[in-house]
This record gives C-alpha cells, structure tokens and sequence, in this order.
C-alpha cells in the first residue's frame, strides 16, 4: 500500500517580506520624484548610505566626507612640557 502524500509540491505557501530599503530612497514631492544620492562609481540606481558626517557606497564602498559649513575644531590640547631646567 503506498501512502499518499497529502502536501502538493511546487507550490509555497505566500510570506510577508520586508520590502526593499530602495523605494525609501524614492520620495514624490508634488510632481517630482525626489531621489536619494546615488553612487557616482555605481552609477544610479546604487544608493548611498546616508550619515551626518559621510555617505558611504556600501558595494563599491565609495565614501564621500560632507564638508558644509566650517567644523567645529576640538582643540583640546594640553600641551604638557614641563621643561625645568635646574642648572
Ligand atoms: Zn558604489
């Protein structure tokens, strides 16, 4: 007697996937599509990823340093020379 097989193959059963990251990248403002800075290695399409002090390319691994309005330089320098000279 052979058992028969109750499961249909061929056919998966239907997940949620978390959607692609890349239509965030897409935003309609009005008539215009607003697009995100894409790679100029990778060309459109490739998208940088977006932080407050660089965009990074995380195929060709291309960054790009955001260089706007003058940074604030940290001089917290203490210089510790001491230079006692007892003759
Ligand atoms: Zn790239």
């Amino acid at each position: 007697m052979a058992k028969k097989k109750a499961e249909k193959k061929g056919k998966k059963p239907h997940k949620n996937k978390p959607t692609s990251k890349k239509y965030k990248m897409f935003t309609i403002d009005g008539d215009k599509v607003k697009r995100a800075p894409s790679c100029p290695r990778c060309g459109p399409g490739i998208f940088l990823m977006n932080n407050d002090k660089r965009q990074y390319c995380g195929k060709c691994h291309y960054t790009e340093f955001k260089t706007s309005q003058t940074t604030k330089a940290t001089s917290q320098e203490s210089p510790k020379t001491q230079a006692t000279s007892t003759a």
